[in-house]
C-alpha cells in the first residue's frame, strides 16, 4: 500500500456550460484545499474532476472500489447533478461514503445576489438530490453539514475518515490463533465465515507449537536489544535487571515478543489471540509480549477470542495518532461504595501500556492457572479519563457490537499487592444501570478500551459495515434500552432479507 488517502467527488451537470463548469472545478478544489489546510484531517484529501456523466461517476466509483489506497470517497453536488445519473455508479460502490453538504460561500451576497450566484452555488438542492438517490438505493453513508471553514465540519469529517480507516483495516486484516477458544466458554465463540464476509477479516489457526519453534530460534543479540529497550523504557523489580536471579525469566519473555513479532510479520499477520490452555513448549504465558505487540497497533483477544482481537486492531487503527491509548479488557470486578460505584477491569496480563496513566513497571508473578513458568509482564494503572468501551458478540444470525461510554477514574487506593495492569472506571449513566444494559444486550466480558476513540467514530464504523450497535451512555435507561434491543432484533432480521 501506498499513502492512504480520501477522494473528493463533484457533482454537477453539462448543462452549465464550460464557463460555469470552471468554476465549480475551481470552487471544489478550494473546498479541497481548505479541508488539508486545516492540518485536522488524519488522512489526505484528493480531489478529482467534477463530474457530468453517468459513465464517468461509475468508472470513478469502479476505480475507488479497486484501488487499496482510497480509504473512502468524499462527495459534494457542487451544482445540481440529476441523480438518475449516480444510480449505475453508487450501486457498485463498496468503499466508505460521506456526503459533505457544503457550499463555497459562508454568506449570502445579500447586496449583490443575482441570478447567476443562485444558478452557481445551489448545493442546497443539489445536495437533496444526490441525499434522495443514496436514501433510495440504501448506500450507507455519513452526511456532514456546515462549511468547510468551520472546525466542527472539520471534526466530523475526521471522523469519519477515522472510522474509514478501521474498515480498510478490517478488510485487510488477517488474524493469527494460536490454539482453539477456552474450552467451554460460550461467548468467545464465533462464525469465521460471518466474520469474513462482514468484516473482511481472515482468521486462522496455527499450531502454537509453530510458535514455539520460531520462539527458540530468537537469537541471542535480538534478545539483548529487546532487554534494552526494556530498562530504558520501564521500571523493573528487583531481581529482573541484566545480573538479577530472575534475569532469565526477562530474558525468556524477550524471546516469545520477538518469535511473535517474527511469526506475525512474516505472515502479514495484523492480530493473534493465545489460549492459556494450549502453549505446548511455551515456558511462560506471553504476557510483556503481549502488551507490547498490543501498544505496536495489533490486535489481540485472550483466552482464543479472535472477536475481541478484531475489534482492537480496527480501534487502534481508528484512534492512531489521537492522544489516548486502547487496550484489551475485561470486566472484573466491582466497587459498589462506598462513593461512586466503579468497576476494576484487568486481564491476566495482557493489557496494553497505552492507556497506562505512568512509566510501567516490569514485574514476575507466578500465574495460578496454566501450570508454567511464572511470566513477566508490565503492571500500571490505567489514566484518567473520558474513555468507550466496546464488546463484540456473535448472535447467530449477525453480530453485535455493545458499547459503553465510561469515566476512567484513578484508584480509591493504591493497589500494592495486585500484580497485573489495571483500569478503574465508573460507566455512564450509573454502574447498575450500564451492567443490566450491557448483560441483558449479551455484550461480552471481554472489551476494547479506549481513550483514543469516542461513539461518533465507532457508530460511524459500525454503520459502514452494516453491524448492529447498542449504545450504553449517559442518557441510557432501562426500559428504553431494553425495547431498543427488541426493535434490533426486527430491524436486522429483515435487513438481512431472505
Ligand atoms: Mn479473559
Amino acid at each position: 500500500m501506498g499513502t492512504a488517502t480520501c477522494w473528493f467527488l463533484t457533482g454537477s451537470q453539462g448543462l452549465y456550460g464550460p464557463e460555469t463548469l470552471a468554476q465549480v472545478e475551481a470552487q471544489s478544489r478550494a473546498v479541497v484545499d481548505q479541508l488539508g489546510d486545516a492540518g485536522t484531517l488524519p488522512v489526505p484529501v484528493t480531489w478529482t474532476p467534477v463530474l457530468t456523466d453517468p459513465g464517468a461517476i461509475h468508472r470513478i466509483i469502479l476505480a475507488a472500489n479497486a484501488d487499496p489506497d482510497c480509504l473512502g470517497l468524499i462527495a459534494w453536488m457542487h451544482t445540481f447533478s440529476p441523480a438518475k445519473m449516480w444510480i449505475t455508479g453508487l450501486n457498485a460502490l463498496t468503499k466508505p461514503l460521506l456526503h459533505l453538504h457544503t457550499q463555497a460561500n459562508v454568506s449570502l451576497p445579500w447586496a449583490d445576489i443575482d441570478m447567476d450566484f443562485m444558478n452557481l452555488n445551489q448545493a442546497a438542492h443539489g445536495d437533496r438530490e444526490f441525499g434522495y438517490i443514496q436514501t433510495r438505493i440504501g448506500v450507507p453513508r455519513v452526511t456532514v453539514v456546515g462549511h468547510v471553514s468551520d472546525p466542527a465540519t472539520q471534526a466530523r469529517v475526521a471522523s469519519w475518515q477515522r472510522a474509514a480507516r478501521g474498515v480498510a483495516a478490517t478488510r485487510s486484516l488477517k488474524l493469527a490463533r494460536f490454539g482453539d477458544n477456552m474450552r467451554n466458554v460460550a461467548v468467545t465463540e464465533g462464525d469465521k465465515v460471518e466474520a469474513e464476509l462482514r468484516f473482511g477479516v481472515s482468521v486462522n489457526t496455527y499450531g502454537v507449537n509453530d510458535l514455539v519453534e520460531r520462539v527458540d530460534g530468537i537469537a541471542a543479540g535480538e534478545i539483548d536489544t529487546l532487554v534494552d529497550e526494556y530498562v530504558e523504557t520501564y521500571d523493573l523489580a528487583d531481581g529482573l535487571a541484566p545480573g538479577g536471579e530472575r534475569h532469565e525469566s526477562l530474558r525468556y519473555g524477550a524471546r516469545i515478543e520477538a518469535g511473535l513479532r517474527s511469526f506475525l510479520t512474516e505472515g502479514g499477520f495484523g492480530a493473534f489471540t493465545t489460549n492459556f490452555e494450549d502453549l505446548g513448549g511455551l515456558r511462560q504465558l506471553p504476557g510483556l509480549a503481549v502488551q507490547r505487540l498490543m501498544a505496536a497497533g495489533y490486535g489481540f483477544g485472550g483466552e482464543g477470542d479472535w472477536k475481541t482481537a478484531v475489534m482492537l486492531h480496527a480501534v487502534k487503527a481508528i484512534g492512531a495518532g489521537a492522544p489516548g491509548g486502547t487496550s484489551f479488557m475485561e470486566d472484573y470486578t466491582y466497587h459498589f461504595g462506598p462513593g461512586t460505584p466503579k468497576i476494576l477491569g484487568a486481564h491476566m496480563l495482557e493489557v496494553c501500556p497505552t492507556i497506562a496513566a505512568d512509566r510501567p513497571r516490569l514485574e514476575i508473578h507466578p500465574l495460578g492457572i496454566g501450570g508454567r513458568e511464572d511470566p513477566v509482564r508490565l503492571v500500571f494503572d490505567a489514566a484518567p479519563g473520558p474513555a468507550t468501551i466496546v464488546g463484540i458478540c456473535d448472535l447467530g444470525d449477525r453480530f453485535r457490537l455493545v458499547l459503553n461510554e465510561v469515566t476512567v477514574v484513578p484508584p480509591d487506593e493504591p493497589l500494592p499487592k495486585l500484580p497485573v495492569a489495571r483500569a478503574v472506571w465508573e460507566p455512564k449513566p450509573s454502574l447498575p444501570t450500564s451492567a443490566e444494559a450491557w448483560i441483558t444486550a449479551g455484550g461480552p466480558h471481554h472489551t476494547v478500551m479506549s481513550t483514543a476513540v469516542d461513539t461518533d467514530q465507532l457508530a460511524e464504523f459500525a454503520m459502514i459495515l452494516g453491524v448492529e450497535l447498542l449504545v450504553i451512555d449517559g442518557a441510557t435507561n432501562r426500559r428504553d434500552f431494553a425495547d431498543r434491543i427488541r426493535w434490533n432484533q426486527a430491524y436486522y432480521r429483515l435487513a438481512q432479507g431472505f
